[in-house]
């Protein structure tokens, strides 16, 4: 076989689809976020950017940046091995205690990246419960999907947050048949919430477990940051709950927390846990410092949320459509994937704002969109920017001046 061929063609393909993927080159700037510098073809420019996950801005918190720099001097750059095997550290230890109290549960269990984690727990429960059969919300995420296809085990794919269509399948289903529900609160192309009281009352009436994917969540809502979970006080009808610590809470990893005998389980049988070397201790320790900062402040959640209150209005008052969701994700519709790089392209270009373009198959087709993401950090001025440039680019794209409805 001509293997360098072959992947020639394939990213051929890709291109000519509209799919290929280009990363813009960034340097974040420490006490400056959002604003980075971009480079690209041997220039560089300032730019701000609008799409990060790093919701609240705790990628660059003093007590975040303290607690990793006094991990780096107090224990070096790496964790030296798997988790097994001399790789967990007492901040290791300490960070999945503030996970589990973060979320109410008797343990927790941490992981590399929260992609590792959906797809480690869902593949080795869905592997090691003999004949279970797992519920998945039909837009959860790329790794709870290869998760649950790794663990062979029977899917069965409900409508987005349809309660009904849920129902029937549960129904299908012999009562002492184990289940699981394979869920996320905050969806987070669209922004929408699932009803998550009901999935659990339905979890109760057919005896099944319950997932649940806080990724974007987690730090974000409930008082403490515990998430949509725990702003609605559900978190003990949930039997796991799972993050990142990579968006709000600023720094790299994921976890999952449940009851004790869960998480043994888990850590017993999950090879992409077991078999990878663990977070550098630095990143523990930074993870436990943001964590606690965010459980008893409130300021950065509600700065965050007036900034995102605020471009809505805004967006509203110039006609630009955008799925109106209760979260903080504001998805602005063009509903065109060349639209929608150029716009992109325009902003960055023109405007010194980066907004990644999300097109198919992240979106479905006709669906494709700027999703952006305010954050405290960001300014009135940044705003001011932001709305203009839009409102002139809006203008020269002809796009439709109203909301476009989610699909
Ligand atoms: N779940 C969801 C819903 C996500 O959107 C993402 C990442 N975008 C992940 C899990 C993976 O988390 P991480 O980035 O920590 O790997």
């Amino acid at each position: 076989m001509d293997y360098q061929g072959f992947f020639k063609e394939s990213l051929a393909r890709l291109r000519d689809e509209g799919n290929y993927r280009v990363f813009a080159d960034l340097e974040r700037h420490l006490g400056e976020f959002p604003k980075a510098t971009f480079r690209k073809d041997g220039a560089e420019r300032d730019v701000t950017i609008w799409c990060s996950n790093d919701y609240l801005g705790m990628g660059q918190h003093p007590d975040v940046l303290a607690a990793m720099h006094s991990a780096l001097d107090r224990s070096g750059a790496g964790a030296g091995g798997t988790r097994n095997i001399s790789g967990t550290t007492h901040d290791h230890v300490e960070l999945e205690a503030e996970l589990a109290d973060l979320h109410g549960k008797e343990a927790a269990l941490l992981f590399t990246s929260g992609y590792v984690s959906n797809w480690a727990t869902l593949g080795t429960l869905g592997a090691k419960i003999p004949g279970l059969v797992i519920l998945s919300d039909a837009l959860n995420h790329a790794s709870m999907i290869e998760g649950i296809r790794h663990s062979r085990a029977r899917c069965m794919v409900w409508k987005h947050n349809d309660l009904a269509d849920l129902e029937a399948k549960l129904a299908e289903l012999p009562q002492d048949t184990p289940k699981l529900i394979a869920f996320e609160s905050v969806y987070s192309m669209d922004g929408d919430i699932a009803p998550i009281e009901e999935i659990c009352d339905l979890a109760d009436k057919y005896n099944a477990m319950t997932y649940i994917d806080e990724v974007h969540a987690v730090g974000m809502y409930g008082p403490r940051g515990g998430g949509v979970a725990e702003r609605e006080g559900l978190m003990q009808r949930i039997d796991i709950i799972e993050g990142t610590l990579g968006k709000a809470f600023g720094v790299v990893g994921g976890y999952i927390t449940g009851s004790a005998e869960l998480i043994d389980f888990v850590r017993s049988f999950a090879s992409g846990f077991i078999f990878t070397t663990a977070l550098p201790p630095h990143v523990a320790a930074g993870a436990v410092a943001s964590i606690r900062h965010l459980k008893q402040s409130d300021a950065e959640r509600q700065g965050q949320q007036d900034r995102v209150a605020q471009l809505r209005a805004r967006l509203d008052e110039i006609g630009i459509g955008h799925i109106p969701n209760p979260s903080h994700i504001i998805p602005v519709m063009v509903g065109d994937p060349v639209k929608c790089k150029y716009i992109s392209d325009r902003l960055m270009a023109d405007h010194g704002i980066y907004i990644q373009p999300i097109n198919y198959p992240t979106v479905p087709k006709g669906t494709e969109r700027l999703r952006i993401t305010p954050s405290p950090v960001h300014t009135a001025e940044d705003m001011d920017r932001l709305v203009g440039a839009l409102k002139s680019l809006w203008g020269e794209c002809k796009l439709a001046r109203q909301p476009i409805a989610a699909q």
